[in-house]
């Protein structure tokens, strides 16, 4: 399976926790429930169009010795090792599994299958993470990319016309050889928070021209050095990302005031009912600055802060960001310059 972007793949030796097969058959039933549960909280204030269904495919979450499927399709439950699980208002199966690789991640050219692993494995492979809470938080990430890929005709299709030309992975490697492209790129990250951050239209539009003029000279740059244009990579990239991590977001933030999950409270040990400090202390300019601050992988920040700027200036884009084929936050602003 093909899967893009938000990727963490280790491989690593699960011990067996030992664990009866029934707790976790419960434990992974209520986690998803809780997934579910979080999902609508921040679709409904933020995104709703991203809960018109609990689940767009399957979500696979494995577990040593099991891997769990949830909203099974046809050929899943044909599988004859597959057995049932009971779970309220979630279609649930199990199967043997030894696969002991750590995954976080969304196929997108076979099936859209949400793959990950169990939040006891999140808390070994993610450097701070200690809680389902946060764990949950990256599945929901994941699930807003299986809602992306229902656009077939939108975004999905860009996506799989860009990825046949040019390589998804290769916007972090031209990142890291080719100075000249990070450090405009860092500029116009900065740029974007200027944009985000200035008190009035004026300094907006500054800003955000500077900004669409730096982003022009770099991939006039990267076209003339490598050969190859990465404009739609680097659009579709920001596109996918800058929803995904704005539901992270708003659900990072909000954490703290969610009413604790009951079904998980003193049965799950990796609940902490929103009590961790990295919870109860969030913001942008702490836990947050992953969000916002430029890696590699720029697509993420680059479109978390675009995204948010459209927020800012008033533009509505969740009936377009995905249905339309030529989306781009740089069209968005150029037209936000041409009316102010
Ligand atoms: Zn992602």
């Amino acid at each position: 399976m093909a899967r893009l972007f938000c990727l963490f793949i280790l491989t690593g030796l699960m011990p067996s926790r030992g664990v009866a097969q029934k707790t976790s058959d419960r434990l992974t039933c209520v986690r998803i429930q809780y997934v579910l549960a979080l999902k609508r909280y921040v679709a409904q204030r933020y995104w709703p169009s991203f809960d018109r269904k609990p689940l767009y495919q399957e979500l696979h979450i494995r577990t040593p010795g099991y891997l769990y499927v949830a909203n099974p399709s046809r050929t899943t439950l044909a599988q004859p090792q597959v057995v049932p699980c009971r779970c309220e208002g979630v279609p649930l199966v199990r199967k043997a599994s030894t696969d002991s690789a750590f995954v976080m991640a969304t196929g997108f050219t076979s099936n859209l299958v949400v793959d990950v692993s169990d939040a006891e494995a999140a808390t070994r492979f993610i450097p701070g993470q200690e809680t389902t809470e946060e764990w949950a938080v990256i599945v929901v990430h994941e699930l807003m990319h299986q809602y992306q890929g229902t656009f077939g005709k939108g975004i999905l299709r860009r996506l799989l016309k860009t990825i046949s030309v040019v390589s998804q992975d290769s916007l972090g490697a031209i990142f890291r050889n080719y100075d000249t492209l990070s450090r405009s790129v860092r500029r116009e990250n900065q740029l974007l928070l200027g944009a985000l951050a200035a008190p009035n239209s004026q300094q907006t539009r500054d800003s955000l021209t500077i900004y669409l003029r730096l982003k022009r000279a770099h991939r006039a740059y990267m076209r003339e050095r490598i050969g190859k244009s990465f404009d739609e990579l680097e659009d579709v990239h920001e596109i996918l990302e800058s929803g995904t991590r704005l539901v992270e977001y708003h659900l990072s933030k909000d954490l703290k005031q969610v009413t604790p999950f009951q079904p998980l409270v003193g049965f799950d040990p990796l609940y902490s009912s929103n009590q961790v400090e990295a919870i109860r202390q969030f913001s942008l300019e702490t836990q947050g600055q992953y969000l916002w601050n430029v890696s590699p992988k720029y697509g993420y920040a680059i479109g978390f802060n675009s995204i948010r700027l459209l927020e800012k200036l008033g533009i509505s884009y969740q009936d377009r960001i995905y249905a339309r084929r030529r989306f781009s936050f740089e069209r968005e602003f150029q037209r936000w310059i041409r009316a102010h």
